[in-house]
């Protein structure tokens, strides 16, 4: 085994782990259940920038694979160190450089936890909008490599479109600034989008500027419940083409919704239910107020379809209830696996009709969630993880999922990445010279190709 000891000098002996066990949590992220797992032949947790940028710097002059890891929840496998490597933890770059409320922006470094930005906005009047399911664990830098999303993304945009400026070390190990707290910046190529969503294949963020608004004064929830998917989706495209522009607007299909009805926390959810939406709305109270009375009136307009509106007191409970999907589907079998696609919003009702029909010709059970406003599914099919014939019929559910996404103009990764689970499949999506320019971009930003390796790949490798 190579020994580390200039890496234990840059982060202190009691930062390195030394060829963590298989089962270290830093051999995998939130896919582990699939049997994805790495094998890291060390872990850093580096104190500072700087240390991240000599981290970088030993790699790369080692020709060793470097793999950023944020909160580990992504579900691509981004994080993993499959190709081996070490294992770039940002979890102690912890400060939050700059909090100025007047002027509506923070500045966290990459390892401060979601939520906790969140909350800082909110105790000072304010909202970060992004709110990706896990929160509490995932990374504010790791919402920025992956660009997550979340239900408020409808609204307020996924957290690229909060980000101002980027701190963050680029091959061969140098620190490097891109935007600032500019409102307007044109200066140059927009290195700094390319950085966001980037997956850790361009460099390693270490610290992220980040814009934010002043809070809603109201957000008002109503769950709808539908007798039909194809009721419920036409609801979907009747709200906004009636002025409504909700802050989240999400579906369950009927499912999913028998797998979660027991921890409903809104009452009884009517049995004849095979669709709902959350819808909320915000702004000032009387805004939200009239938006709310404006929601009722095009849902009357199809009364026939909307078998039951319930209005929640308690809206913080309905989105825990919603944050726990994820969890809930996946204790029904044991395991699931869960495709992350984007239809365009008029061909989503056909997209779920012909996933369900994929999902039954390979004998699965399957549900669908997701963020209908943008088109997002979560398309899943439940499975046992003790009967690994089953593994490989969702694989090939995912395949002809990825195809009808494809056929009807959509995105094969809405907001989870392309990590290592789906790597390879842009040029189904892409044009073949666009396809070409994004492999030529990692090649310049990483010549050696060891900015975590193997992940975001345009094309598979041959
Ligand atoms: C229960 C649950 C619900 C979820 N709900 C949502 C949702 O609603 N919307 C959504 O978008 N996602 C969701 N996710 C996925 C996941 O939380 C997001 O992808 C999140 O942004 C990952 O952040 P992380 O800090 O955990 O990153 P990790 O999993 O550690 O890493 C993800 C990727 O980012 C890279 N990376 C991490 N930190 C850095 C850094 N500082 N610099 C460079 N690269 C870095 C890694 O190399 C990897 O490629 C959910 C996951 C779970 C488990």
């Amino acid at each position: 085994m190579r020994s580390h000891r200039e890496l234990a000098r840059i982060v202190g002996a009691e930062h390195l782990l030394d060829a963590p066990p298989p089962s270290s949590p830093y051999n995998h992220d939130a896919t582990h259940r699939h049997g994805v797992e790495g094998r890291a032949e060390a872990v850093v947790r580096p104190g500072s920038a700087e240390e991240v940028a000599a981290v970088v710097g030993w790699c790369y002059a080692h020709d060793t694979p470097i793999v950023p890891r944020g909160g580990g929840t992504g579900l691509t496998g981004g994080a993993v160190p499959i190709e081996g490597g070490v294992v770039c933890a940002l979890e102690r770059l912890r400060a939050i450089r700059e909090l100025e409320p007047s002027l509506w922006r923070i500045h966290p470094e990459a390892g401060v936890p979601t939520g906790h930005v969140q909350r800082l906005a909110r105790e000072n009047g304010l909202l970060f909008a992004p709110d990706p399911g896990a929160s509490e664990q995932s990374q504010i830098g790791g919402n920025v490599a992956t660009n997550a999303g979340g239900p408020h993304a409808l609204k307020y945009g996924v957290t690229g479109a909060w980000v101002t400026g980027l701190e963050a070390v680029l091959a061969p190990g140098e620190l490097v600034r891109v935007g600032g707290w500019a409102r307007k910046d044109v200066s140059g190529y927009d290195i700094k989008s390319l950085l966001i969503g980037s997956e850790g294949t361009l460099g390693v963020i270490t610290a992220v500027r980040l814009r934010l608004l002043p809070a809603p004064e109201a957000a008002i929830a109503l769950i709808v419940f539908f007798d039909t998917r194809a009721h419920g989706c036409a609801a979907m495209l009747d709200i906004p083409a009636a002025g409504i522009q909700c802050s989240a607007l999400e579906f369950l299909d009927g499912e999913t919704l028998r797998h979660l009805a027991g921890a409903y926390p809104v009452g009884q959810v009517p049995s004849a239910a095979e669709f709902a939406l959350i819808v909320e709305v915000d702004g000032t109270r009387a805004e939200a107020e009239a938006q709310r009375r404006a929601l009722l009136e095009v849902l009357a307009g199809t009364t026939d379809a909307a078998i039951a509106i319930h209005e929640p007191q308690d809206t913080n409970a309905l989105w825990r209830w919603r944050d726990g999907f994820n969890g809930a589907v996946t204790a029904v079998r044991g395991a699931k696996v869960s495709e992350d696609v984007a239809f365009p919003v008029e061909h989503l009702a056909e997209g779920l009709d012909r996933f369900a029909e994929i999902a039954a010709q390979h004998g699965l059970r399957s549900c669908a969630w997701g963020h209908g406003g943008e088109g997002n599914v979560h398309a899943t099919v439940l499975i046992d993880p003790r009967r690994p014939g089953e593994l490989d019929a969702a694989q090939a559910v995912g395949e002809e999922l990825f195809a009808l996404v494809v056929s009807l103009g959509g995105s094969i990764a809405a907001e989870h990445g392309i990590g290592w689970s789906k790597r390879g499949r842009l040029g189904s999506q892409w044009d073949a010279r666009a396809v070409e320019l994004h492999e030529q971009i990692k090649r310049a930003f990483d010549p050696k190709g060891l900015l975590n390796p193997g992940k975001k790949l345009a094309v598979s490798p041959r």
